[in-house]
C-alpha cells in the first residue's frame, strides 16, 4: 500500500509535461500507475474530442488497461485541479482519492474557467462515492504553469 498523498507520484507527472500542460495519472492500491495522459500529448484538437480532457483520458485508459469501467481503489492525480467533467468520471469510476496541484487562482487570464470547483463536485456526489482529495498538493512546484 502507498501512502496518499504521494509526493514521488506527483513529481513524476511535474516531470512528464513541464511545459504549461496538464498531466494527470491513474495509480492502483499499490502506487503503479496504472495510464497517464497529457495535454500536450493527448490534446482536445488531436482527438476532436471536447471530453478528452487528461484526466478524463487516463481514467479511461486505466479502465481498458484493467478490463472494467470500477477503479475501486485507485487514486487519480493530476497536475492541476479536475474540472466538473473530470470530478464527475471520478466519482463515475469510483476512486477512492484525487489528489491536484495547481488550481485556477494561478491560471492567470484563464483563471475563472473552473465554474464548479473539485471539492464541490465531490461533495454534491458523495452519496455516490465518497472520494478522499488533496488539494493544491506541491503547489510551489506547479503554480508557475500557466504564469
Ligand atoms: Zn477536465
Amino acid at each position: 500500500m502507498v501512502k496518499h498523498p504521494n509526493k514521488e507520484i506527483m513529481r513524476k507527472l511535474i516531470a512528464y509535461g513541464p511545459e504549461k500542460p496538464i498531466t494527470a495519472a491513474v495509480v492502483d492500491k499499490n502506487g503503479n500507475i496504472l495510464s497517464i495522459s497529457s495535454g500536450k500529448i493527448n490534446p482536445i484538437e488531436k482527438c476532436i474530442d471536447p471530453t478528452a480532457h487528461s484526466e478524463v483520458d487516463a481514467i479511461r485508459k486505466a479502465c481498458k488497461k484493467i478490463g472494467t469501467w470500477s477503479l475501486k481503489g485507485c487514486w487519480l492525480y493530476s497536475t492541476f485541479e479536475p474540472c466538473p467533467l473530470c470530478s464527475s468520471a471520478a466519482v463515475w469510476a469510483g476512486i477512492e482519492g484525487i489528489v491536484y496541484s495547481n488550481n485556477p487562482k494561478y491560471r492567470g487570464k484563464e483563471k475563472n474557467w473552473s465554474f464548479i470547483k473539485c471539492r464541490d463536485v465531490l461533495k454534491k456526489a458523495s452519496y455516490l462515492n465518497k472520494i478522499k482529495l488533496y488539494e493544491d498538493f506541491l503547489i510551489e512546484e506547479t503554480k508557475h504553469f500557466f504564469l
